[in-house]
């Protein structure tokens, strides 16, 4: 249903952010992509859905040349959904939900019968369709991002991180609800994610991307007993190191703790000594926009414990995480995954 044949995207003055991306995806098949931060996986969405055009190669839905045709008539193939949900806050649910078919110039009856018709499929009564995207919950709001997504009725779905921005137990909801959505409506997915549980959840195979190369395509259960190389290794390694961490709280008292600061020119014993009294077991380390870095265990901490500074030991210590994150979303996932308590250090000693 869609083939991608040699796709390669240097952006101007750049490096090649996308370098020969082969992949042919059948129909009714969900996949993800899935890679580090800055490996091409925006770029390969963009390009399918002609918000960027490829340096070379050639992409093909259903045989057609997707790069020949006109914008309006590839919204009828297409839907797009981003992580940063996107509604337009001045319009109702049922404009948002209706943009598509307002552009194909869908009749104003058939329009309303559609929209109604596509809450019925996520449970939401047909009063929403009146309210404004700031009077629903994030979670609601990703629910119409589908849907929107949904609305003409596409036979395929880009969705580029569309969970990434939610708290842990909403995700969760939209994950398994947006799969049985998925089977019932027999779309092709193409779903960028840099959670490898979501991965697992979603997929029926998995796209491994690093550095704009496909470093190994497979099921998610041939992912994890043969992962091609050591990248894909340590990278599902990381993973599982995230998952497996003790002391598991739940988000809601752990969140009601105060996070307490640590400078990073305080001696590590010293940030030690804060640690233990209020019993913290990791540092998040941020930068002066509060986008997460990475973290430092107390066990490393306690290891270098008689370092002059903090600092000395964040680069060499830091267990990197996804950079886009918003602190809070990534802070509620460690914690999803047991990180006992999660305080803040910022690496520009904030
Ligand atoms: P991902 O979605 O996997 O995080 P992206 O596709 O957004 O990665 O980016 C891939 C690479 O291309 C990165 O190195 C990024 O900095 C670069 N890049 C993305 N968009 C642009 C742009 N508009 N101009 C120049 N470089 C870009
Ligand atoms: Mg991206």
């Amino acid at each position: 249903m869609l083939r991608m044949e040699n796709v390669t995207k240097t952006y101007k003055g750049g490096k090649k952010a996308v370098d020969e991306f082969s992949l042919h995806i059948k129909k009714g098949e969900f996949i993800c992509i899935i890679g580090p931060s800055g490996c091409g996986k925006t770029t390969t969405m963009k390009m399918i859905n002609r918000l960027i055009e490829p340096s070379s190669g050639e992409i093909f839905v259903n045989d057609e040349n997707l790069l020949k045709q006109d914008a309006v008539k590839l919204r009828r193939k297409i839907g797009y959904v981003i992580q940063q949900i996107g509604l337009f806050p001045h319009m109702t649910i049922g404009d948002n939900i209706s943009l598509v078919p307002r552009l194909l110039k869908w009749e104003s009856n058939k329009k309303a019968k559609r929209a109604e018709e596509l809450l019925e499929l996520v449970d939401m009564p047909k009063e929403f369709l009146d309210r404004y995207p700031h009077e629903l919950s994030g979670g609601q709001q990703q629910r119409i991002g589908v849907l929107r997504a949904l609305a003409a009725n596409p036979p395929l779905i880009l969705m580029d991180e569309p969970f990434g921005a939610l708290d842990p137990i909403t995700r969760d909801a939209l994950q398994e609800e947006f799969k049985r959505l998925q089977r019932s409506l027999d779309k092709t997915i193409v779903f960028v994610t840099h959670d490898m549980d979501e991965a697992i959840k979603l997929a029926d195979r998995i796209v491994i991307m690093k550095d704009g190369k496909i470093v190994q395509v497979d099921s998610p259960e041939e992912i994890l007993r043969n992962p091609a190389n050591q990248f894909v290794e340590d990278f599902i390694g990381k993973e599982r190191l995230l998952q497996g961490r003790p002391n598991v709280q739940t988000i809601g008292q752990v969140m009601n703790k105060k996070p307490i600061s640590v400078n990073r020119d305080q001696s590590v014993a010293a940030a030690l000594r804060i640690m233990k009294e209020n019993r913290v077991d990791s540092l998040l380390v941020t930068d002066d926009s509060n986008r997460l870095k990475g973290y430092i265990d107390l066990e490393v901490i306690d290891h270098n414990r008689g370092l002059d500074s903090i600092e000395t030991i964040i680069k060499p210590a830091l267990n990197k995480v996804e950079e886009t994150s918003l602190l809070r979303d990534t802070i509620q996932r460690l914690l999803k995954r047991g990180v006992s308590y999660a305080p803040v250090v910022n690496d520009q000693g904030i």
